[in-house]
């Protein structure tokens, strides 16, 4: 068993410039206790929400889990469980939370879920004829709910959670990246907002050991959209405090596998055969090995 709590944000869609243009100051908090880095969807996969996500929850490349897109329906999973999964598998009685407004990572929708056992989806419109307002409301409902987990924890029973935020991805879809794409960054901060403050309010907060994670998938070209190859679709960005996370990244060599590869690292979790993640830093470190090998 495990007493470690972890805490991932994935929030869609969102460009590390126009994130470091607007105002987010939860996200700034974040990397004030740990790091903010830019990482590069890695060229195993196209610049797509299904692959990388996949890969960030399971630690392994699209050659191995076969999400190319955003089917999920060749997807391998079984041997490469989402992070969830694999801690419920491996500390039986961890307390788990999964909340995203997009099916396939918590429905069949799509040949999902990528989270093995579901999860909360907002019983709010989406896709054509939704408006603004709809997202936000999805959006609020995912935070609510993660909000109501984190409060309700055991300290003594780890924890993980999965919060997804998907109003810039939908954004810069429809309106491109401009003040509607924007304000929804800067709404996505507020949520990570509210639940920080939820989990530093807990009565014994100081005393448990707790990662918060923070990342994205890809960005968007500049008239909204991803797929391609530009520079700002392909660069993602994490950012992290807490449990055994290096304070100021600005060295830091990341992939997005990480992610999985972190949270594995602080739970105890196995690893996929095939994984590519390791815990942030480690690469860094293993690069520093390499450069001295070459040296000597
Ligand atoms: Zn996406």
């Amino acid at each position: 068993m495990t007493d470690t709590h972890v805490l991932v944000i994935g929030i869609d869609g969102v460009r590390y410039d126009t994130l470091c243009e607007v105002a987010t100051p939860s996200i700034d908090s974040v990397a004030a206790n740990g790091f903010l880095a830019p990482v590069m969807v890695n060229p195993a996969a196209p610049t797509i929400s299904g692959p990388s996500w996949t890969t960030m929850v399971t630690g392994v490349l699209a050659q191995v889990h076969r999400v190319f897109d955003n089917d999920f329906t060749d997807a391998q999973l079984a041997g490469n469980p989402d992070f969830v999964s694999l801690a419920s598998t491996t500390h039986p009685g961890i307390q788990t939370s999964i909340g995203a407004d997009w099916q396939p990572l918590v429905t069949s929708h799509s040949g999902g879920p990528l989270f093995a056992g579901g999860g909360f989806l907002p019983d709010r419109p989406r896709g054509a004829g939704s408006t603004p307002q709809d997202w936000h409301d999805s959006d609020q409902d995912v935070a609510d709910r993660a909000c109501q987990f984190l409060r309700g924890l055991r300290s003594d029973l780890g924890s993980v959670a999965f919060v997804y935020l998907h109003g810039p991805d939908t954004a810069g879809h429809e309106t491109g990246v401009g003040d509607t794409y924007r304000e929804f960054i800067e709404a996505s901060d507020n949520r990570v907002g509210q639940l920080l403050r939820t989990v530093r309010a807990r009565p014994h907060y100081s005393a448990e050991r707790w990662l918060v994670i923070i990342a994205t998938d890809h960005g968007h070209a500049d008239g909204g959209g991803h797929g391609g190859d530009s520079f700002e679709e392909r660069r993602a960005w994490i950012a992290a405090e807490g449990a055994e996370v290096p304070v100021d990244g600005g060295e830091l060599v990341l992939e997005q596998a990480d992610v999985a590869g972190h949270v594995a690292h602080v739970l105890g979790l196995p690893r996929p055969a095939a994984a590519v993640g390791g815990a942030f830093g480690a690469r860094k470190e293993a690069a520093a090995a390499l450069v001295d090998d070459l040296k000597s």
